[in-house]
């Protein structure tokens, strides 16, 4: 037990890193001179009060008057932009009355803010009625107008301006959105980077999930953003989604965009328990955290200003570590990286054949060992959730099975079974008593094919591979180098810390259907962190 003890300790010591990466921030009080979510929250107090959806017109009322009349009490001109009666694809027919005003600047150039003000209604027979809308779209509301109300405070004049875009609407089709772009396009040639606020649940981290095409320069901007939370990955994921916010009108019509959400809890989302009782004060400190920073440099630096501000070639590929560290780097200096860690791993590969520290039968046999583990993990997922769908009498989708008994248990009991059996494999030598490295040569090589891959058919996730990579392929070397094996454990505090959020955010976007599809991306940087922890053993007997 003693020899698997620093093992264990460096798992654990990634779980809990990896774990306060997903800690919003401490909610700042009612007299804090930035952002305070307890200022924010007395909006969602009033607009949040009782459902207020398309489809019962008078219930939206008090909602736009409080908005109206918080602007107005700020000096800011309100304009009412109506579109209708337009008729959504549920067959209701409604007016829209979406609400616009603007700190307008220097340069004639915008960033738009966006978030709708009404609630979901009650779209299919499963779903619960009565939504409050406190956090879908409560926190997208609140933060802006408590941005809204610094930046008015603040009285300095702007060098690019800032708009506010509160939509109706959205919760039964993106219509207001679509009024905007479909029939007023022309009133927004002045904007060239666009922030969308929205919620799917209503606690936790608030994930800037998605971004226009070609991210480059606005994940620039987005940098700014304090206690940024963000994964290429997912821009990947939503992509090739069906899914749809507000942004997704404006990125169609070509503009640059970021998109913000918190996604913890989706039984909240939709239903009764969306409401002010609820909500996550941290989870709204973290919107503001992200957003003013990033409102506030575009507003004061000439730079932003321009048509082609936010224009760019390419993607960055992206990734938040530990809270508040984000690391980002363009689509051409990820090609360059990929292909340096190729080289890198493949020389010292060469090498370990060379010194008969592995054989290269043994090497291909580990590669074949950790993908059948990839497979087998897929298929055991995928098996779990097609089963539990059965027992439930649910349909069963790959990115949605919800509500599933027990989920984040089964999820992560999965995943620490996975780990063992990874633990457990790593540790298996072909040749008793002496160091043979091909388990890791295995899990280097596997990881490296992954990374090659991922770079050519989702770019955003190659971080995945390349970080893990380039982390415990350091942390081998140093313990080879200082000949101090504990030194390899590195790698596994790194890989594990990484991997928590990830595993944690994919489970919540995608639910339990997609427990199959997680185990597969949980199981490369396992069979990587399971062989790097038990190439200990093999340099402890040289
Ligand atoms: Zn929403």
């Amino acid at each position: 037990m003693r020899k698997h003890l620093p093992a264990l300790l460096a798992v654990c010591a990634g779980v809990l890193l990896g774990f306060w990466a997903l800690l919003p921030p401490r909610p700042a009080g009612l007299n804090a001179p930035g952002f305070s979510a307890l200022r924010a929250r007395r909006d969602i107090d009033v607009i949040a009060k009782a459902p207020h959806t398309a489809w019962d017109p008078p219930s939206l009322v008090p909602v736009r008057d409080h908005i109206r009349g918080r602007l107005a009490a700020m000096g800011l001109t309100v304009t009412t932009n109506r579109y209708g009666p337009i008729q959504d694809a549920f067959g209701h027919t409604c007016t829209l009355e979406n609400l616009a005003a603007s700190i307008p600047g220097r340069s004639g150039s915008c960033l738009l803010l966006v978030s709708h003000f009404d609630s979901a209604p009650k779209k299919r027979p499963k779903e619960e009625e009565g939504s409050c809308g406190a956090g879908d779209d409560g926190y997208g509301v609140a933060t802006m107008l408590e941005i809204a109300g610094l930046l008015t405070a603040s009285k300095a004049p702007l060098e690019n301006g800032i708009r506010f875009l509160f939509t109706d609407g959205e919760e039964t089709g993106l219509l207001g959105a679509r009024a905007e772009m479909e029939r007023n396009l022309g009133a927004y040639q002045d904007v060239n980077l666009v922030i969308n606020l929205e919620a799917r649940g209503i606690k936790g981290p608030v994930v800037m999930f998605e971004t226009g095409r070609n991210n480059l320069a606005s994940l620039r901007m987005y940098r700014r953003a304090h206690r940024a939370f963000a994964y290429s990955f997912a821009v990947d994921v939503y992509r090739r989604m069906p899914n749809g916010t507000d942004l997704t009108e404006f990125i169609n019509k070509g503009f640059s965009g970021l998109n913000f959400a918190v996604l913890e809890d989706l039984s909240y989302y939709h239903t009764p328990r969306d409401n002010p009782a609820n909500i996550s004060l941290g989870s709204l400190q973290h919107y503001g955290e992200q957003v003013l920073p990033v409102v506030r440099a575009y507003a004061a630096d000439a730079r932003y200003g321009g048509r082609e501000a936010f224009v760019s070639r390419q993607d960055m590929v992206y990734f938040s570590w530990l809270p508040g560290l984000f690391f980002s780097w363009s689509r051409n200096a990820d090609r360059l990286l990929s292909g340096c860690l190729a080289v890198l791993i493949l020389a010292w590969a060469g090498w370990t054949l060379a010194t008969l520290q592995a054989t290269l039968a043994g090497t291909l046999r580990w590669l074949l060992v950790w993908a059948g583990l990839a497979v087998a993990s897929l298929a055991a997922g995928l098996g779990t959730s097609f089963l539990l769908a059965k027992a439930m009498h649910a349909m069963w989708r790959l990115t949605y099975l919800p509500k599933v008994p027990h989920e984040r248990l089964l999820t992560w009991g999965m995943v620490v079974a996975l780990a063992l059996v990874a633990y457990v494999l790593g540790g298996r030598r072909a040749h008793k008593g002496r160091m043979d490295r091909a388990p890791l040569l295995g899990a280097l090589g596997l990881n490296l094919v992954l990374l090659l891959v991922m770079s050519v058919v989702m770019p955003g996730g190659t971080f995945l591979f390349s970080m893990p990579l380039l982390v415990c392929f350091a942390a081998v070397v140093l313990a080879d180098v200082t000949q101090r094996p504990v030194a390899a454990l590195i790698g596994v505090v790194f890989t594990v810390s990484l991997f928590v959020p990830v595993l944690h955010l994919f489970s919540l976007a995608l639910t339990t259907g997609a427990l199959g599809i997680l185990l597969l991306i949980a199981a490369f940087p396992l069979a990587l962190a399971g062989s790097v922890a038990r190439c200990e053993d093999g340099l402890g007997r040289r």
